[in-house]
Order: C-alpha cells, then structure tokens, then sequence
C-alpha cells in the first residue's frame, strides 16, 4: 500500500494511482480517443481498513459486512488497480490488455475459472506493450512497477432505495455473500425465501437484505456508498423489486453456498 503523496491525480475527478499507472492510463485514453471510464482507483489505506475491521467484526459474530483485504493485500491501495465499466466491454478490454490492465478477480465455480469482478482491473508491468511510449500531456514517471498479486475478494456492496411518493421507504443492501443458504428470491418474500435478523430490523435474502429503519440505512450508506448522495440507485417499488431479482440471481450464479 502506498501513500497518497505517491500517487498522482488522474484527471477527469477519476481518483488517484501510481505515476506510472496514470501514465499508462494516459495512453489508453488517448488510444481510446476519451477518457477510460475509473469509478474507484487508489484507495486510502484507512478506508480499506475500516472495511477490513468491520468484516473482521463480521467473522466474530457482529453484523453481516462483505469480504474486505487488509490494505496491504489491496492493489487498490497499491495506487496499481482501477474499477471500470469498460471493463465490461471487449473491445475496450482488449486495448487495456496491451496497456497491461488485466482482469484478476476470479473464482472456480462448478470446475469453470469465472470472471467474478468484470469491473476490476489491476496493471501488470510486465505486460504492457506500451510501456516505453511517452505518457500524452504531463511528464509522470513512467518507470514500470513490479507485479502485485492478483486481489481476490472484493466485492462491492450495492445500496438501493425504493422510492414512493418522492419519499425512501425501504432499502437494499445487495452482494453475493448475504444469505448464502436462502433460494433465490423471485419477487415475493415468504419466510421459506428470507428470515429476520434477531433485533428484526433487518430481513435477509439470497444475494440482498432489506430494511425500513432509516438509522440503518445511513450505516450502510456511510459504509459503502459514501454516504447517501451515491447510492446504486433509487426506484419505484417495481424496479426495485427487479433490482432484488437481480441480485439474488447474480449472487446464486456467482457465489456457491
Ligand atoms: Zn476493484
């Protein structure tokens, strides 16, 4: 993990990484012709381990939090790994592969390697075809830095709302590692498809939990959306039941029990 002092800024409010990997960064959003879509790049060693200490907490029997690395296993605190939408497009994969930007996050599922992060990329040094070709604009350091291993766990909670009467009513907290031994939820709750948490303020699901306690929300939201201007999204009651099919099915596909 590395310090924000070693990180540049990447332009585009997208975050920070290594001068090196902004660097690479730069060409390919000038092979790209715009810029590369980065929704997370380097993180603070701090915030990674609040994740960090609140699965901890998770794993000694404290409230459901997803998978977190410590920062010194992150390669998002290593200024080294970028989470792109482009990541879900071939084409603009393919051209980040020359760059060195690589796919890492994946799991066995039924005897298959399945990209389970499509969103994920880390650089690999070694692997850029590039990285002897001036950085466009700026003058970073472009020495190439040595591999990291490939992070395995981190995947990232979603936070939705539904919305009725211009009013949140209820919310979701999805990700593939809530209610491993619950069926998949397809669109109306029973108390064989969900169960109550012991307080009963939270009710959870295959892939998702919802509540309707608003002081809850705010701790999911402060945890993983920061804070509640970035939520994954706010819809009516029928999106937002799509929303929860979705992930029930999301997380039975790519998480076995
Ligand atoms: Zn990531």
């Amino acid at each position: 993990m590395i310090s924000r002092s070693r990180t540049v800024d990447i332009g585009g409010s997208r975050g920070r990484l290594t001068p090196a990997a902004a660097a690479s960064l730069r060409r390919v959003d000038a092979e790209l012709g715009r810029l590369t879509d980065v929704n997370s790049a380097w993180r603070d060693p701090k915030t990674q381990q609040e994740f960090r200490d609140a699965y901890l907490a998770y794993l000694d029997g404290g409230p459901w939090a997803p998978i977190a690395l410590a920062p010194e296993d992150s390669v998002h605190c290593d200024g080294e790994a970028i989470d792109t939408d482009d990541g879900y497009n071939p084409h603009t994969v393919a051209i980040l592969n020359r760059h060195g930007w690589f796919h890492t996050v994946y799991r066995w599922i039924n005897g298959k390697r399945v990209l389970v992060e499509p969103w994920h990329l880390e650089r690999d040094a070694s692997r850029d075809q590039h990285r002897r070709d001036p950085a466009p604009a700026g003058g970073a350091n472009t020495t190439p830095a040595e591999p990291d291993d490939p992070e395995e766990d981190d995947m990232k909670p979603t936070v939705h709302a539904r919305q009725e009467s211009g009013n949140d009513t209820e919310w979701t907290l999805g990700h593939p590692d809530i209610g491993k031994d619950l069926p998949v939820f397809t669109g109306t709750a029973t108390t064989s498809n969900s169960r109550l948490t012991p307080d009963k303020s939270v009710k959870v699901f295959r892939g998702f939990m919802v509540t309707v306690d608003r002081a809850i929300f705010t701790a999911w939201a402060r945890a993983y959306a920061k804070g509640t201007s970035e939520i994954t999204s706010r819809t009516d009651r029928a999106g937002y039941v799509d929303i929860q099919k979705q992930l029930s099915l999301t997380a039975a596909e790519i998480t076995p029990k």
